[in-house]
């Protein structure tokens, strides 16, 4: 790999199928003014054909001979990169042209995909749209329906604010090293607010967190503290219903009834 050593704590495992390659990047699909941000850049499998197609990118990486190469081998008028921990960047404030929203891209370190994606839904307001390689246990997690084993926070609090669609399937032989698992690419586009229906949110992440805290048990002692029967009733919700198997809506149906509620 060009003499660099693959770090495991930096979740290293460096894309080199073309063809992939070639997939990813039609799918993200950069046209020359877009802000993109890369994260992750590694030895620049993306980050090359992604400046093919773009005037400027930007790119977060850790792994500070990563990002002694990047620098060598980009021009900074064309590749902006920022030295530091993805997990703590702001994304939010990279600067941009007024309504320009973000296309943030990754093949994502495995070791820390969940709270990444959890804090980039925090900047969803900023973003465009998002295009993932990620571990394909953590994309099933992502799409999945209620009632399926699948199914949990991750699910509801990510598809609610995005439209999720899985567009590519990525075997272990594709990444050098290979990884144990097998990968998926995930498309994420956040939804408009008219699409959103708790009115806070924060009271609405807190719903789910307690709901799924204990999946299996019923929803009437999961939420005992917070949701009395009487608030099930109002909005026709079993409590003996399980968090595996509430859909979204009822999660906000729920948050909601919570703030009316003054609680
Ligand atoms: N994009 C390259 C590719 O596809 O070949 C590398 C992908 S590799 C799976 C993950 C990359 O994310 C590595 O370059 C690694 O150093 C970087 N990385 C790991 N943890 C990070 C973090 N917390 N913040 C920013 N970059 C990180």
């Amino acid at each position: 790999m060009n003499g660099h050593r693959a770090r495991k704590r930096f979740g290293q495992n460096f894309l080199v199928d073309r063809g992939l390659i070639g997939d990813i990047i039609n799918a993200v699909a950069p046209q020359a003014g877009d802000c993109v941000v890369e994260i992750g850049p590694g030895l620049g499998a993306l980050t090359a054909p992604l400046l093919d197609r773009l005037d400027h990118l930007h790119v977060v990486e850790i792994d500070r001979d990563l990002v002694a190469r990047m620098r060598r081998r980009f021009p900074a008028e064309r590749l902006s990169v920022h030295e530091g921990d993805a997990l703590a960047f702001d994304f939010a404030s990279l600067p941009r042209p007024t309504g320009v929203r973000l296309k943030v891209v990754g093949n994502l370190p495995y070791n820390i995909s969940t709270p990444l994606l959890f804090h980039l839904a925090d900047a969803a307001e900023s973003v465009r749209d998002m295009h993932f390689m990620l571990q394909r246990e953590v994309v099933e997690r992502m799409v999945a329906e209620p009632g399926s084993s699948d199914y949990g926070r991750l699910s509801v609090m990510l598809g609610y604010r995005f439209v999720i669609d899985w567009l590519l399937d990525a075997p272990p032989e594709a990444f050098d090293p290979p990884p144990k698992v097998h990968s998926a690419v995930v498309r994420l586009i956040p939804r408009p607010a008219s699409e959103r229906q708790a009115v806070d949110e924060a009271v609405f992440a807190r719903v789910v967190a307690a709901a799924f805290a204990q999946r299996r048990k019923m929803l009437r002692n999961t939420l005992k503290a917070v949701i009395p029967d009487a608030g099930f009733a109002a909005l026709g919700i079993d409590p003996t219903r399980r968090a595996e198997e509430l859909p979204i809506s009822d999660y906000a149906r729920l948050a909601n009834w919570l703030v009316a509620a003054g609680a």
